[in-house]
């Protein structure tokens, strides 16, 4: 099963069964009816209930877009699906380049761990709205890959 379904396998001018859609995405028929509960218009006034190829690219894209709009002290959140403010308003971040480096946070909502690239030309901004420390070395590699560590959850709680 594909993680992120891609608007491309669809075709704008067909119509498209849940079933259908599933298959042509490699999602599950769960998650497509879960998209058509959560705003994903289909023509459920007939059975089997239509989506457009149109209507369903459109609303893939939508998702890609709305899971990006991080504002400059948030990060987004794997576990919320969303972008979130960092717990205590408390940032770590690590320069990997002069002019780049990853920022890592909390989950404000659910301690989930956040990463996120940030140009370091940025950093008197993000201190204005957060507190920073910066980390330095390699100390922490590793934590990066791991999508969910939940070593911190103990101690949020
Ligand atoms: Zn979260």
């Amino acid at each position: 099963m594909s993680r992120r379904p891609n608007g491309r396998a669809i075709k704008k001018h067909r119509s498209y069964t849940v079933d259908e859609a599933a298959r042509a995405l490699k999602a599950s028929k769960g998650t497509v009816r879960r998209w058509v509960k959560n705003g994903l218009p289909a023509l459920t006034d007939q059975r089997p209930a239509l989506i457009m190829g149109s209507e369903l690219i459109a609303f893939l894209d939508g998702r890609k877009k709305k899971s990006q709009p991080c504002q400059l002290h948030q990060a987004f959140c794997f576990s919320c699906h969303a972008p979130r403010d960092p717990a205590f308003a408390d940032v770590e971040v690590r320069p990997l380049t002069t002019t780049g480096g990853m920022m890592r946070a909390l989950c404000g909502r659910c301690a989930t761990v956040m990463h996120k690239r940030l140009s370091l030309a940025r950093m008197p901004e993000l201190r204005a709205l957060v507190t920073v420390s910066i980390v330095q070395g390699d100390e922490r590699i590793g934590e990066s890959r791991s999508p969910c560590p939940n070593d911190h959850l103990e101690t949020m709680r």
